[in-house]
């Protein structure tokens, strides 16, 4: 940006208001698709889960990644993603709206770029749009259980719209039909009815329908033997301990160091 002489309008960008993440908290971003109940009606997804859709969606989040060298895992399911960026992060001096906008930005021009090699020769019919939030945990802990809430989320709707679709594809039922049958059931009856009804073992269903997409950077060897820091796409169960275990550069800082863009002051832990 130019320097220029101050003008007499300059006072009005004192109306602009701080919005600094407090230091040393994790900042998420979560973006969710707006209206997508409908985008995916108006764009024929397979239901009760479109692969090249949940695809595209992780595309668009490794576009972002790639950009955004200080995000340490994102984590998608259905049309939302969430993206950790490093506690210590200084991008856009840490104002909310910045991180907020430019990845939610980033997202949504990288799904409609995207979108012909996911969804070839189906048409794009409108301009989709993604909502987004920036929300700061201050404990790893935190971090945790904001992710096993995301991660128990995607296992309780996957669960639900398995059965509904199964009624109103297989059963021949109607939406109201379906919900009426599905209403108050708990997770022990819904399994139960898949198998009963439909023979479906709801734990052999793929895993990217239940548990969503984790997307971390690993040091992968290229061409040449170096390793280089790549985004990898992992599908598994981030709840419990065992994923932490063997991912620890994700929340410990001494390893994130390897990470680092160079120009950026490195943080003592
Ligand atoms: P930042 O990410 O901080 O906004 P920036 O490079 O976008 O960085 P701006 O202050 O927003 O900086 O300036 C926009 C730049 O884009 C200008 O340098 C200008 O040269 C260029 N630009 C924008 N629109 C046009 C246009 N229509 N024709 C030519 N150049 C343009
Ligand atoms: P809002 O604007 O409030 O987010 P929404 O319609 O997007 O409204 P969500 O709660 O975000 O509501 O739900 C996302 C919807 O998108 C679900 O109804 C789901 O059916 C649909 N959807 C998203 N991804 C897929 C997919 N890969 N396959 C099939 N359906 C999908
Ligand atoms: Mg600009
Ligand atoms: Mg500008
Ligand atoms: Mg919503
Ligand atoms: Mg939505
Ligand atoms: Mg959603």
């Amino acid at each position: 940006a130019l320097t220029m002489a101050k003008s007499k309008y300059e006072y009005v960008k004192d109306f602009e208001v701080e919005d600094k993440c407090l230091p040393n908290c994790w900042i998420v971003v979560r973006i969710d698709g707006r209206g997508f109940s409908k985008f995916a009606e108006a764009h024929q997804f397979v239901k009760p889960n479109d692969i090249a859709a949940l695809e595209l969606m992780n595309r668009a989040a490794v576009t972002v990644m790639d950009d955004f060298r200080e995000i340490v895992l994102s984590y998608g399911q259905s049309d939302e993603y969430s993206f950790v960026f490093r506690k210590d992060t200084q991008l856009f001096k840490r104002r909310g709206s910045k991180l907020m906008s430019n990845v939610n930005s980033l997202f949504t021009s990288a799904y409609v770029y995207h979108w012909p090699r996911f969804f070839r020769g189906r048409e794009l019919h409108y301009p989709p749009s993604f909502d987004a939030r920036v929300v700061l945990y201050p404990t790893d802990k935190n971090l945790r259980d904001y992710l096993a809430w995301r991660q128990a989320d995607v296992h309780v709707n996957n669960l639900y719209n398995t059965c509904f679709w199964n009624l109103v594809l297989k059963r021949k039922m109607t939406a109201t039909q379906a919900e009426e049958k599905l209403r108050g059931t708990l997770a022990a009856h819904k399994n139960e009815l898949l198998f009963q009804e439909f023979g479906i073992n709801y734990n052999n269903e793929p895993p990217t329908f239940r548990k969503g997409t984790t997307l971390v950077r690993k040091l992968v060897p290229d061409g040449n033997g170096r390793l280089k820091p790549l985004v990898v796409a992992l599908v598994d169960d981030i709840i419990g301990d065992r994923f932490w275990k063997e991912n620890p550069e994700v929340i410990g800082l001494k390893s994130l160091a390897t990470f680092q863009p160079s120009g950026l002051p490195s943080n003592p832990p």
